[in-house]
């Protein structure tokens, strides 16, 4: 059986110092904040290329305050794309904010950048792109738009530790960058967590106080804030597994050159990072229209797969009020019907790779004989 994801052979790899930094936490008695979640918010800021980071109790909070450190609230609008976390569009809309969505492009699965413009009203006042399964936006674009527009740009990093665009890491490049550290991720706690990220002195004050009740000092309650501190916990494990992230990174990028490898030839349509683009691959994400066939076959054959994600938020009845339909994106309909994530986590052996792509290439057609068969036809 080949797992989707193997959290224990992690735990199990750097046992001694997760164990030793979580009885130091319990002992020194600093359980919500705290010196370790300080040092990991400074070493984490360093490692993403950003001045100040603010931790969380989760993405979701990270994404949250970002939008209202930007000072947008009802009556205005963020443009980002239906192919997500719901997350993203949740945190949009806790500001009092309206989530407007922009189509996909469909190589990258990211939002179009092209698209963007048409999607600006008055009411417009941020663009938050997903770094979707690792790879991230196409920035210069995005920043270039925002910039002609005056409109803030907040990433939603959740699924891109590490990701780089032309050199420069994921969260480091728009106003704020949120990022996620719920276990499946690629940096991941041991419970819930998150960062914003954030090279704005401005930002970092304004979060560093929603986060704790939205008080300056102690009781001095200056802004209505929110109960989103980060555990000491959480920032010991989070500080002792960042020493091992660019290792997992690499573990990570090692098993898809070997799918892509692997794959090649076989007609099945798989992630193409550009050369500019560091692809961390959270997620793996094949592309079939025969997803459900394919997934119950590899199951058969004990390769576990997951999907990321099977509904676009446009089509969630939880985000009906948004008032689109069917048809309106219809590159994330597409993608959303058709992707299929292969197992993915830093420990996979080029054996285990070798075993799903044996599988997958089973159930592909490869593309001469699909030629020949129209010719037989
Ligand atoms: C995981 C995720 C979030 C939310 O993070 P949580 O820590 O689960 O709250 C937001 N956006 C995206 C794209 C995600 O993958």
């Amino acid at each position: 059986m080949i797992p989707f994801l193997d959290l224990k052979a992690q735990y199990l790899s750097i046992k001694d110092e997760v164990d030793a930094a979580v009885s130091n936490v319990l002992e020194n008695c600093q359980y919500v904040l705290g010196p370790d979640v300080a040092s990991f918010e400074e070493e984490f800021a360093a490692y993403s290329g950003a001045k100040f980071g603010i931790g969380v109790n989760s993405g979701t909070s990270a994404l949250h305050l970002a939008v209202l450190a930007a000072g947008i609230g009802p009556g205005d609008e963020v443009i980002t794309t239906p192919f997500t976390f719901v997350a993203t569009i949740a945190a949009i809309e806790y500001a009092g904010a309206r989530p407007v969505f922009v189509d996909i492009d469909p190589d990258s699965l990211n939002i179009d950048p092209a698209r963007i413009e048409a999607a600006i009203t008055p009411r417009t006042r941020a663009i938050m792109p997903v770094h979707l399964h690792g790879l991230m936006a196409e920035m210069d674009p995005i920043l270039a738009v925002a910039r002609r527009h005056g409109l803030i740009v907040i990433e939603d990093a959740a699924q891109a530790h590490g990701a780089e665009y032309k050199g420069q890491r994921a969260g480091s490049l728009g106003d704020m960058g949120c990022f996620s550290f719920y276990p499946g991720k690629n940096l991941g706690a041991y419970g819930e967590g998150g960062m914003v990220v954030t090279s704005k002195p401005e930002f970092a004050k304004k979060i560093r106080m929603l986060r704790d009740w939205g008080a300056e000092k102690k009781y001095h309650h200056v802004l209505k804030g929110f109960n989103y501190r980060l555990e000491g916990i959480q920032g010991a494990v989070l500080r002792v597994k960042l020493r091992h992230l660019e290792a997992w990174t690499e573990g990570r990028r090692t098993a898809a050159a070997h799918y892509d490898r692997m794959l090649s030839g076989s007609g099945v349509k798989r992630p193409q990072p550009r050369d500019h683009q560091r692809h961390v691959f959270h997620v793996y994400a094949i592309r079939t229209p025969h997803r459900a066939k394919w997934q119950e076959a590899l199951q058969e054959q004990g390769v576990q797969t997951g999907i990321h994600y099977p509904f676009p938020v446009h089509l969630l009845p939880a985000y009906d009020n948004l008032g689109y339909r069917k048809g309106d994106f219809p590159h994330a309909e597409a993608a959303a019907d058709e992707v299929l994530s292969l197992p993915m986590f830093p420990e996979l052996t080029a054996e285990q790779c070798q075993t799903v792509c044996d599988a997958v290439r089973a159930l592909a057609v490869p593309p001469q004989e699909e030629v020949a068969r129209a010719k037989a036809s």
